[in-house]
């Protein structure tokens, strides 16, 4: 019998308040600690995270490990894999969950090498099989194509999770939990990287990740003024415009607004699909949004494969009458 017990969440920290991903990984992990009658706790690296740890109690931990340091005010991979283990060591969970973020990315196979253990990657659902009691992890296979669900046989058992994937929990800041102080004790000298400079995204209105309503446009807008009307759109929906890959390397949009399996992963209420075909290193960015909803002048395009409504029709003239409408209604 193991003596792994528990759920652990890995909990980011973003300007010194818990990230939304965190939000989301305890929310589920509240869910399964819930189903398995066991506890829920947080870990929380950074400088400065003493307002987070709180946060993370009143998302759902019973239990937060912080470990605060100035030399972890930014994520590298040795001191916050060092501290990791340690947390590790003294929780002895049976499940870890992080966020499929840049640190969670680079943590979470890590943590496997060194625990010897397994990690499933970019889940997409998360469930306790009823008879076994293990974790039964969804993520999505062959370019998004297909979704495949594991378990480990191994303690603990890691799961990196898609931002956007789980739902976040209703706040109470009138829970009560304990914050278990852990000492870094980290020899910032034997470090083999160092954040020399941070560069922050410069975005206007609503950043793609947290749009709830996103209009991607693909190589069938043809030219930067056809994104124009993309963004005169999303304006209207409060949402934000995404592409795919030839409208970003033509230059008709900023490679930041990519989407897909080497751009970002978005998971809006609504996903507008106008010109694109539908290739699946396309589709593995967006298909866990709620609503798809495709324009497309070719029938057989890939797209409508996926889309739950489908507009067969030359996106010049479907979208600025959607447009014109939408202004009409708005007022
Ligand atoms: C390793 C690798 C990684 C990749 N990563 C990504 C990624 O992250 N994201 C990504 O997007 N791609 C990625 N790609 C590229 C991907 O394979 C596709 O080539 C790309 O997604 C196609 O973009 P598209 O749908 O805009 O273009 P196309 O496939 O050319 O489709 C254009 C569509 O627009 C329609 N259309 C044209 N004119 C109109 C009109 N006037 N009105 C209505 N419809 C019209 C056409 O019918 C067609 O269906 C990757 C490829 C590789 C090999």
């Amino acid at each position: 019998m193991s003596e792994h017990t528990g759920v652990l969440v890995h909990c980011e920290v973003a300007d010194g308040k818990l990230a939304s991903i965190a939000a989301e990984l305890l929310g589920a992990g509240s869910r399964l600690a819930a189903e398995l009658g066991q506890e829920l706790s947080a870990v929380v690296i950074g400088s400065d995270i003493g307002g987070a740890a709180k946060e993370a109690i009143a998302c759902g931990a019973g239990k937060v490990y912080a470990v605060d340091d100035a030399a972890l005010k930014d994520y590298a991979t040795e001191p916050y894999l060092a501290v990791m283990e340690k947390v590790i060591g003294q929780a002895q969970p049976s499940i870890i969950l992080l966020g499929q973020t840049a640190a969670g990315r680079d943590l979470a196979p890590w943590l496997a090498f060194r625990l010897d253990t397994g990690a499933t990657m970019d889940c997409m659902a998360l469930e306790i099989d009823t008879a076994t009691k293990r974790l039964l992890m969804t993520r999505p296979v062959y370019g998004g194509n297909a979704q495949a669900v594991q378990s480990c046989e191994t303690d603990p058992q890691i799961a990196s999770v898609r931002v956007k994937a789980m739902t976040p929990p209703e706040r109470d800041d009138s829970r009560q939990g304990e914050v278990i102080d852990i000492a870094a004790e980290v020899d910032t000298a034997s470090f083999k990287t160092k954040v020399l400079e941070r560069k922050i995204e410069a975005t206007t209105g609503i950043k793609l990740e947290d749009a709830r309503v996103v209009v991607a446009g693909g190589r069938g807008i043809g030219s930067a003024d056809g994104f124009k009307q993309l963004e005169e759109l999303a304006g209207l929906l409060h949402g934000a415009v995404g592409a795919t890959r030839p409208p970003c390397d033509a230059k008709f949009i900023s490679d930041t607004r990519q989407i897909g399996i080497t751009g970002k992963i978005v998971s809006p209420d609504l996903y507008l699909a106008v010109a694109l075909s539908g290739a699946s290193q396309h589709v593995s960015g967006f298909f866990s949004s709620k609503v798809i909803v495709a324009i497309n002048k070719d029938p057989d395009a890939n797209i409508f494969k996926v889309a739950h409504y489908g507009i067969v029709a030359d996106w010049k003239a479907a979208l600025p009458a959607f447009t014109a409408r939408l202004k009409e209604v708005a007022g």
